[in-house]
């Protein structure tokens, strides 16, 4: 779609509306030509106390006009956050009026949508209040809304287990089996690169070591501990001994609530990673069998069948960890909605009191963007997730956390769901940015928080495991940036 912005720069909150409310658009920034039949001029005026926008759109030879009146006040960064919506708003009231289509999160492009409820319960808003924020503010269905208002109150409660000095650590070990269809992630087949991983053990260590020191000297306590990835269980049981070895000498886990581990892939669990996991008391392991289809985990390269993953979760059963997750996705290539149905039952009589319930992500560099896979369509999409929500409720789960990604089957959601107090917390912390996350490991993303504020920084390790086993002075740098940022926080107190 050729955009053209007038009396503003707000290029980011367009593209992100443009990308939620027109699926496989891109932004093309030319002028209009005579014939063009998919365009928007996106107009700003400001005054004292209002901002007018104007949209004009036309999007296959169909046009909207469309104009939006906002108010303006506060600091400049809050008539900049005004100045936003109002574009947003304006954008979507046009796109809506042109398809006829109300995404199911309205106007919200963010990656997590319960946040303006969790903002608004913390200001003293009652539920309904916030629920009505969602529905009339940003244009959400009311079934969204209701998730919302119970994943958005549930990080507010994350949010009272935390004081200052708590931080979770998360630990990525970029190997797996084989690359799945639906990746982009940079994991590395051990297959194909079984030689990097000893020295990339050893490197993890050091950098764990380092971690654990400085943690101490600022005065820090690890409050949740997450090993993903990769697959963590592609590490031999000797290597993922020697990880969580080193994780427990270098960090005080008095105040550590829980451990959790991705076994991600059947093909990896044996016994012995088993042994290995409950004699460290990890209290939770993930195994993510995405699918219960045989032909669609065919399709999205997985070496093994449904048959391995049921033989992996007997055994998983039988290490008695007190929570156990399985990860599934809707609309994986080959799926549909009865396969779907098949994959949720099969994955509810393993008892699990976690599951998380994807929506397909197209990811750049995927195998099902570069080979063209066949994939569902978004009302097959919708089909399986309104399948899995009730059944899930009726099986007594509770959606506890959500979050969206860039181009997602649908525009729809990743919901964790739990029974009782199963919830991870590590993954609310991280999805609603409640604490520092310190990463290690390739391709780490540490997160520093200000606590009680929306100020984060971040820094980034190397992303490819040989760069990051060969350079472990940017792990350090990293280190040394997060320790600089606890100080200055002591300083400002
Ligand atoms: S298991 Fe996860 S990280 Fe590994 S290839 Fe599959 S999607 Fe990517």
């Amino acid at each position: 779609m050729k955009l053209i912005l007038k009396g503003h720069d707000e290029r980011y909150i367009v593209e992100q509306s443009l990308m939620a409310l027109f699926p496989g658009e891109l932004p093309v920034y030319e002028e209009i030509q005579p014939g063009d039949d998919t365009w928007a001029v996106i107009s700003l005026r400001e005054e004292t106390d209002r901002c007018h926008v104007t949209v004009e759109m036309c999007y296959q030879g169909k046009a909207a006009p469309y104009s939006v009146g906002w108010p303006l006040s506060g600091t400049d960064f809050e008539r900049e956050g005004q100045r936003r919506h109002a574009v947003a708003r304006c954008f979507f009231l046009a796109a809506r009026e042109i398809t006829g289509v109300t995404p199911p999160w309205g106007m919200l492009t963010g990656v997590r949508p319960d946040k303006p409820v969790t903002w608004a319960l913390a200001e003293g808003k009652t539920p309904q209040q916030a629920k009505e924020l969602l529905e009339q503010t940003y244009f959400v269905t009311p079934e969204r809304a209701a998730l919302a208002l119970e994943t958005g109150a549930k990080a507010l409660e994350a949010a009272k287990k935390l004081d200052k000095n708590d931080i979770a650590v998360y630990i990525g070990i970029p190997f797996c089996p084989t690359r799945c269809a639906y990746c982009s992630f940079v994991s590395h087949s051990v297959e194909r690169s079984f030689s990097l991983v000893p020295p990339y053990v050893e490197a993890l260590i050091e950098e764990i070591r380092a971690g654990g020191r400085m943690v101490k000297e600022q005065g820090l306590r690890c409050r949740a501990f997450y090993m993903g990835g990769g697959t963590p269980t592609t590490l031999t049981a000797q290597q993922m001994d020697a990880v969580l070895t080193a994780f427990e000498g270098s960090f005080d886990l008095a105040d550590c609530e829980e451990i959790t581990v991705e076994a991600g892939r059947p093909d990896t669990i044996t016994p012995e990673k088993m042994a290995v996991l409950k004699a460290h008391g990890v209290t939770r392991v993930s195994v993510n069998p995405q699918t219960m289809e045989d032909h669609v985990l065919r399709a999205i390269g997985r070496h093994h069948t449904a048959g391995d993953i049921e033989a992996a979760m007997e055994l998983v059963k039988r290490y008695d960890f007190p929570h156990v997750n399985m990860d599934l996705i809707a609309g994986l290539p080959e799926d549909s909605p009865e396969g779907f149905r098949r994959t949720l039952d099969r994955c509810l009589a393993f008892g699990t009191d976690n599951v998380t319930v994807h929506t397909l992500a197209l990811k750049k560099g995927s195998r099902i963007l570069l080979e063209g896979l066949k994939i569902p369509t978004p009302e097959a999409v919708a089909e399986m997730l309104d399948y899995a929500a009730p059944v899930l409720r009726r099986e007594g789960y509770r959606p506890y956390y959500l979050y969206r990604q860039k181009y997602m089957s649908g525009s729809f959601e990743n919901i964790g769901w739990c029974r009782g107090d199963a919830e991870c917390w590590y993954n609310i912390y991280i999805m609603s940015e409640l604490c520092s996350i310190l990463s290690f490991g390739a391709g780490g993303s540490t997160k520093m928080v200000e606590f009680g504020t929306n100020h984060i920084e971040r820094v980034f390790n190397l992303k490819y495991p040989k760069e990051y086993t060969e350079r472990p002075e940017k792990c350090l740098a990293n280190q040394a940036a997060f320790a600089a940022f606890y100080e200055t926080l002591k300083g400002d107190m």
